[in-house]
């Protein structure tokens, strides 16, 4: 047909709006929604067909059909669930730390009514919000005094833009750390209205580099934890008592960003690197920084903890109120808290913690249960269980890594990408990594619970695919 007939035989939007298939999505809708977006299809199509040489155009039932399908899909919600099979424990792209039940259970309690997120009800008057939690994080971490904020980031901001306005902050060139593309120290430093004053150089810096640079328009010292590289060979980097004793000696505090917020050792998952709150304030700093949703295993928040003089500066600084954390936040993180406070086995009540703590033998019984079943599915030529590395985040360490075991699918005929695409398209969606020509999908970061809901939704996927095939009169 030419396009001019084409067009002139296109369905009215009434026509469609009528037909069976649209008729039961306009009466559940809102009528006016539907009716913008009949007319925004055919807009579309009419300009697909002017630039088309021959162009097919299906009756009215066919077409209204195509459209509820096209609305259903675009009505889903945007945040979906994803299985995460590719082995990164905090992946920031899949929302870091699932959180525990506990959790989610005080989020429920307090968010469908009213709660008294920043009231007193003793004494009947407003209260401070952070109370929610403050007892608990300084009692767990030995902290005098303890403030959350909105990430780890928005942490450094507020810390350094309450005690350094204007005046010269001190790091090491060996920790001008970028994390994630998004923070990078430098901006923000610059951000803060700090100066950030480097010494030493990338792979050697002494204590006397910062005692040097210590003058008149010097606010405080700064130590960042590098925890996504190392600097090896010949190496040199203060240690924190030492950066301490400068600090008493110049009356200058000493602020510790130690990113991942890990509340005990975790050396035994085979974790050494990760530097521990308590240490850090024990060691003497003023100010340690960290992250909720890193190895803590909370919601995404900022934790600043340490001294009160200082700490109460920080509260009292306007951007304290632009960073505050909701009600979602902090009943999230009382939860989290409670576990670390009430039980010796928090490791196994915390995801991101039991995850970390699950045995090989486990892996790898789960993988080979899997592998069978995968390896039978539609676009998979073989399934099989390797061991391999898992990491704790995105670009965390190397020499962070944890052992783990996968499951490795060989695509059938397509490219291995197609084969990722179309396990991300899976519901709910999976995730997986892409190694050598094959799909890891890793049980490291895989919950026992989702192995059953990978063999539906792969097997699914076989169907639908078979179910293609025989409605396409093509083929
Ligand atoms: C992750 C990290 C940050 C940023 O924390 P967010 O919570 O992602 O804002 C800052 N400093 C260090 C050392 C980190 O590891």
């Amino acid at each position: 047909m030419k396009p001019t007939d084409v067009l002139r035989n296109l369905p009215s939007v009434n026509d469609l709006l009528n037909s069976p298939a649209l008729k039961d999505v306009a009466e559940r809708a809102n009528r006016s929604v539907v009716v913008g977006r009949v007319r925004r299809f055919l807009d579309d199509m009419r300009q697909d067909i002017k630039q088309a040489a021959d162009f097919h155009v299906p009756d009215a039932q066919e077409l209204a059909e195509h459209i509820a399908r096209w609305m259903v899909a675009a009505d889903a919600p945007h945040l979906r669930p994803v299985i995460n099979a590719t082995g990164v424990l905090l992946h920031t792209g899949l929302g870091r730390a699932p959180l525990p039940e506990a959790a989610i259970d005080e989020i429920r309690k307090v968010s469908g009514g009213y709660c008294n997120l920043e009231f007193d009800l003793v004494e009947g008057r407003r209260s401070q919000r952070l109370r929610a939690v403050e007892h608990d994080l300084c009692e767990l971490t030995g902290a005098e005094a303890a403030l959350v904020v909105n990430n780890n980031a928005a942490s450094l901001v507020l810390t350094l833009a309450a005690l350094a306005l204007d005046k010269e902050v001190i790091v090491s060139r060996g920790q001008l750390i970028e994390i994630g593309g998004s923070f990078r120290l430098p901006e923000i430093m610059e951000a803060s209205g700090a100066k950030m004053r480097e010494v030493g150089t990338t792979n050697k810096t002494r204590i006397d580099d910062f005692r040097q640079a210590a003058s008149e328009e010097t606010a405080a010292l700064l130590r960042v934890h590098t925890s996504n590289y190392v600097v090896v060979g010949f190496t040199e980097q203060p240690a924190l008592r030492e950066l301490v004793a400068l600090g008493r000696e110049k009356n200058l505090p000493v602020i510790d960003d130690i990113g991942s917020g890990a509340m005990f050792d975790y050396g035994k998952y085979g974790l050494t690197d990760e530097p521990l709150i308590s240490d850090s304030l024990q060691a003497g700093s003023d100010v340690v920084l960290c992250s909720g949703d890193k190895l803590l295993g909370g919601p995404q928040c900022g934790l600043i903890l340490g001294h009160r003089e200082h700490l109460d500066v920080i509260a009292r600084h306007p951007l304290m109120r632009a960073m505050r954390v909701g009600k979602l936040t902090l009943a999230a993180l009382a939860g989290v808290l409670r576990l670390y406070r009430e039980n010796a086995s928090a490791e196994h009540l915390i995801p991101v913690l039991s995850l970390l703590s699950t045995s090989l033998e486990n892996l790898q019984n789960r993988a080979e249960r899997l592998a069978p079943q995968l390896a039978a599915a539609e676009g998979v030529a073989a399934a099989e269980v390797i061991e391999d590395r898992a990491c704790l985040g995105g670009g965390s360490l190397p020499s962070q890594s944890i052992p783990t075991y996968c499951v490795a699918l060989t695509p059938d005929g397509q490219s291995v990408d197609h084969l990722a695409r179309v396990l991300r398209s899976a519901t709910p969606a999976i995730v997986g990594r892409v190694q050598n020509e094959r799909l890891l999908l890793d049980m490291r970061t895989i919950f026992p619970r989702e192995d059953r809901l990978i063999v539906q939704a792969v097997a699914q996927l076989s169907t639908d695919a078979e179910n293609a095939h025989e409605n396409d009169p093509q083929e």
